[in-house]
């Protein structure tokens, strides 16, 4: 395990009968404050709630998209009236600044089930394949409901992550069972009680909170397709357990987003978006700003520039002032924090800002700058995960480039130039899901646009037409477009005609320029 790889709270120990003996302490990062307690579910109690949900999803997939489009913006206008009250568990329950639960977990979210709503029954409509050979015959892909889905999803973002990629899948006439992080169970608990206010079929959607043993279970309790979001090695275990059972699942794991400095860039905008896209929910975030490479003609002002405006971020408790940056989720987040200072300061790095805890109550640790990096350090190579910004110069954009893509992780990466073009250049050749030109953590706001990552960063994609789609089951239905004959010529008895008939059509279809590529041409 690496110094940034995520550290959940341990399992609790077990009863002869499966069940657990403790319940799950939700505590404010800010304050200490024990905030309310949830029951770990047993594996037995998984399986209960997965058979609840597929009996409720049997009514609810036979419902046209439209429909179930429609009883799915209940639910959002229901998260409306009651936003700021989500926005102030948010901000409790993880420490992030209430502007940044507002914008952006119940705002995406809010956008995010209008774009789906708005758009499901089109994107989910039975869409015509045309045959390129086989014209007598029509090819149409329908959309069908999977089951049950399981969601596993992580603390960082509690709301807008596990309800996304509910509110997908129950738009695609499923239903779901939620398995929230250990560490903020009530957000996910909250989100439920809202969804039973509306009216729509409770056990249509369940949230069984637990540690990981639960999430083993969700994966365990016969569900149709597993949504996983978190660390590296833990998606590992869930894909490996998915495989064993053939389940398809999208892993949404780590990420080590580089961000670009060229030459030509607006230094002010670049420094800002450095500070925004390395700080926001103190840094835990899989699209952060991660590592930094600036031209050798910008580096210092970068530096700078960057030093000073994170000198005067505001931390602290958002729920008694106003802050711009957060607590840490729990202690072990700092301790890995203070490794990454430590392992780069010794191989020759500068804190220039911050590089401390801070003393409690609540857990903070400052934002943190670091220059003169290289690729040797911890700190460059590891997902930070916290308020930590490396600063490295490079020579030249080809060097960047280089650097950027000697990564195992591949979510999302930044590129600041005032020359547009470039920039889109530089990002085609960057490996990752996502790559944002003068912007940063933008794109996870584009409902339209698939989110996900390359290499360790994970496979399957939500967000965007295609995931909607992926997260039903696609049906093929082949039919006759003219009335077929009784007797097929190339069904039995085989004959040596038949054989020498499909030898001539071979060749004539695909030798050289074929007919069929003849054919494609007159058309
Ligand atoms: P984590 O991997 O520790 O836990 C994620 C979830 O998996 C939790 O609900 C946990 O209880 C559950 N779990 C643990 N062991 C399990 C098992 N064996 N089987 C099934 N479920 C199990 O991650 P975390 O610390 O909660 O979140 C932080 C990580 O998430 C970071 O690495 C971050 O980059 C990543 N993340 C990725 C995205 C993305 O979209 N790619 C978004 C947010 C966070």
């Amino acid at each position: 395990m690496g110094l940034g790889e995520q550290i959940s709270p341990p399992d609790p120990p077990k009863r002869a009968n499966g069940s657990t003996t403790a319940s799950i302490k939700s505590y404010a990062p800010a304050t200490g404050e024990l905030l309310g307690e949830a029951k770990v579910y047993s594996p037995v109690e998984v399986q209960a709630a997965v058979e609840r949900t597929r009996i409720a999803q049997e009514a609810w997939g036979l419902l046209p998209v439209e429909e179930r489009a429609e009883r799915v913006l209940r639910f959002r206008d229901a998260i409306m009236d009651r936003a700021e009250e989500v926005v102030d568990l948010l901000a409790r329950e993880t420490g992030k600044p209430r502007h940044e639960a507002l914008s952006h977990e119940v705002f995406a979210l809010a956008d995010l089930i209008t774009y789906y709503c708005k758009n499901a029954a089109s994107i989910l409509a039975p869409r015509e394949v045309p045959l390129h050979l086989l014209k007598h015959r029509r090819s149409v892909l329908h959309y069908v409901p999977r089951g049950v889905v399981g969601i596993i999803s992580p603390w960082n973002f509690p709301l807008v992550i596990p309800m996304g990629d509910t509110v997908a899948a129950l738009i695609t006439g499923s239903g779901v069972v939620i398995k929230p992080s250990e560490v903020t169970p009530l957000i996910a608990l909250k989100a439920k009680e809202i969804w039973d206010s509306t009216g729509l079929p409770e056990d249509l959607l369940q949230v069984v909170t637990g540690f990981g043993e639960t999430g083993k279970a969700l994966i365990d309790a016969g569900v149709q397709k597993i949504v996983f979001t978190g660390g590296v090695a833990t998606g590992k275990r869930v894909a490996a357990a998915c495989g064993e059972k053939l389940i398809p699942c999208v892993m949404e794991l780590g990420g080590k987003a580089p961000l670009i400095v060229c030459e030509d860039a607006d230094l002010e905008r670049a420094s800002r978006a450095i500070v925004f896209g390395g700080f926001a929910n103190s840094g835990q975030v899989c699209i952060g700003v991660e590592r930094v490479f600036a031209h050798e003609s910008v580096y210092e002002g970068v530096v700078s520039r960057v030093t000073e405006l994170s000198k005067k971020l505001r931390q602290g408790d958002s729920m008694a002032e106003l802050v711009d940056v957060g607590a840490i989720i729990f202690p072990k987040q700092i301790e890995v924090a203070e490794k990454h200072i430590a392992d780069a300061v010794a191989h020759g790095a500068k804190v220039e800002a911050g590089g401390q805890r801070k003393e409690g109550p609540g857990q903070f640790f400052e934002p943190t700058v670091l220059s003169g990096c290289s690729t040797d350090m911890t700190v460059m190579r590891e997902e930070i995960f916290g308020p930590i910004v490396p600063i490295m110069k490079v020579s030249s954009d080809e060097q960047a480039i280089e650097l950027s893509n000697d990564s195992h992780l591949g979510l999302n990466a930044y590129v600041f130039t005032t020359d547009r073009d470039k920039g889109r250049r530089i990002a085609e050749r960057i490996e990752a899901g996502s790559v944002v030109v003068n912007d940063v953590l933008i794109n996870y706001a584009c409902p339209e646009t698939p989110f996900g990552g390359v290499k360790d960063s994970g496979f399957g994609r939500v967000h965007g037409d295609d995931a909607l789609r992926d997260m039903a089951e696609v049906r093929h239905i082949n039919f006759d477009r003219i009335k077929p004959p009784s007797k097929d010529p190339l069904w039995y008895p085989y004959s040596h005609k038949t054989y020498q008939w499909s030898l001539r059509g071979l060749r004539a279809l695909f030798s050289g320029r074929g007919l069929l590529q003849r054919i494609g041409e007159l058309l």
